[in-house]
């Protein structure tokens, strides 16, 4: 049903707002929206409607993720107001160790703003009791109900458009007409689904299969084999475009990405060598793992994710390829907050005011694409992956400007930067020379197995 006045599709005094979801999207669309409201003296009420409890450990809790986030986007949302507190960052990782089938090398950020925080979305792994970290999702939504926003803990289980609204109705019978919904879903499919009912030309975004797991290792363990290293694998194993290892507290969590990850991929991966070399050599890695999942992961962005008094951000809509999903749905949240409080609510409103933020990260996907192109050619080549490696190494005793490869890398594997500012660098002629340099040399250089280079 079309609203009759399109342009005058705005929020006004007493409007209400849904937000089904909430993660990190639905979190910050709410933080945005109530801030940007308090600016421009506008009366509205926003409630969020989840389904998980993040105090829970395990899947009650969990939103299945490596737990990343950039150095970069703590600074960008400290600066609005957000600021992490560090009894939700779990470790801070200041190195990367690139393991390749002919050799390991610890590869320091150049910069300080390269580094990343390793976080749990939930309480922790299943049966962790630890309750002296916090989970970031929660410190989120938290956050939200501090500035105003009503949380309800309940799946949302049909949306209907009504006359001048929508409503919303829960598992557990709770019904309400909102002036306003946000759909921050994630890639739930059933919810998906829902919102194609109000959304007419909405079209899903498309999947692929990842997997996660947790080692429980102990606090003396991590510190010893894995410290504040993130370990990154570019072992020649199909469908894995990136595999890594991140320590977190006493644990240390497994992401493999790529495309349709099953159980066979994942223990070839987990048996390798190169993998069991990082770990206590007496470790029973099956027995240490309290949970696992093969959670999906947003690979082509979704289409008109929007309609009247309807928005879908974070994953819902556009993401990060593979990187920095957490950052993606700080910028959709953000402009379609941006949107709703200072343009409108009609689909016309987002089509101008909300789409480009989509399309931007859309673009910058493409070039993305690319980039994961280049690695898996590298990927599948011992020599190209010697070359590389070598260069590395090599860069480790120059100065940090100049160590531009490890940089470049750096961002690839932690979604620091945009894929357009990483393949802007690639192009340099000192790095394409000096990687052709280092291919054509690399046999020269003996890198044992296993060992550590600085
Ligand atoms: C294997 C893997 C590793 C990743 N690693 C990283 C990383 O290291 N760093 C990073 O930045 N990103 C990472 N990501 C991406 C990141 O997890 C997502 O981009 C991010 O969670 C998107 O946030 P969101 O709020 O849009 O969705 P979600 O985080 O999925 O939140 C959606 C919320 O909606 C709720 N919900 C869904 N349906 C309903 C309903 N019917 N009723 C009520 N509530 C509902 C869910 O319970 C959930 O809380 C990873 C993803 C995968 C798959």
């Amino acid at each position: 049903m079309e609203d009759p006045n399109l342009d005058d599709l705005t929020l006004d005094d007493g409007s209400t707002i849904g937000v089904v979801g909430g993660g990190p999207s639905g979190t910050f669309f709410t933080f945005f929206a109530l801030e940007f409201a308090r600016r421009v003296g506008l009366k509205i009420s926003i409630d969020i409607l989840e389904a998980k409890d993040f105090t829970k450990p395990g899947p009650a809790g969990c939103n299945n993720c490596g737990g990343i986030v950039s150095e970069s986007l703590i600074q960008v949302l400290s600066t609005e107001g957000i600021i992490l507190p560090s009894t939700v960052i779990r470790r801070g990782i200041e190195s990367y160790t690139l393991h390749v089938e002919n050799g390991v090398s610890v590869i320091e950020t150049p910069f300080k703003e390269q580094r990343i925080a390793s976080v749990y979305r939930g309480a922790g792994p299943k049966g962790d009791a630890d309750n002296d970290q916090l989970s970031f999702d929660n410190y989120l939504l938290e956050l939200c109900k501090e500035n105003g926003a009503n949380v309800i803990h309940e799946r949302v289980t049909e949306v209907e458009r009504a006359k001048d609204g929508i409503i919303i109705r829960t598992k557990n019978s709770f019904e309400k007409k909102y002036d306003f919904v946000v759909g921050a879903v994630g890639l739930n499919k059933p919810t998906c689904k829902l919102f194609q009912s109000i959304c007419p030309s909405y079209i899903p975004p498309k999947t692929s299969r990842t997997y996660i797991s947790e080692f429980l290792l102990g606090r003396d363990a991590i510190d010893e084999y894995f410290g504040n290293s993130m370990h990154v694998f570019l072992l020649n194993i199909p469908n894995i475009t990136f595999g890594a290892l991140i320590p977190k507290g006493k644990y240390v969590t497994l992401v493999l990405l790529g495309t349709d990850i099953d159980k066979e991929i994942v223990s070839r991966f987990i048996q390798s060598k190169d993998v069991r070399n990082c770990f206590p050599p007496d470790i029973d890695l099956e027995a240490n793992m309290p949970c696992n999942c093969y959670p999906m992961i947003n690979i082509q962005a979704a289409k008109t994710a929007y309609s009247d008094r309807v928005v879908l951000i974070g994953d819902s809509s556009s993401s990060k390829l593979y990187k920095n999903g957490i950052g993606a749905a700080y910028v959709t949240a953000k402009a379609a907050a941006t949107s709703a409080i200072f343009h409108g609510i009609s689909s016309r409103t987002f089509k101008s005011s909300f789409q480009p933020a989509c399309s931007d990260l859309d673009k910058d996907n493409t070039v993305g694409k690319f980039i994961f192109l280049v690695t898996s050619i590298i990927q599948k080549s011992r020599i190209l992956k010697s070359g590389l490696l070598q260069m590395v190494v090599k860069e480790q005793k120059k100065p940090a400007k100049q160590r531009r490869m490890s940089s470049i890398l750096w961002d690839t594997f932690t979604g620091s930067a945009s894929y357009r500012n990483i393949f802007v660098r690639f192009l340099n002629p000192f790095v394409i020379i000096y990687l052709i340099w280092n291919i054509l040399t690399a046999g020269l250089i003996k890198l044992k197995p296993g060992k550590h280079e600085d």
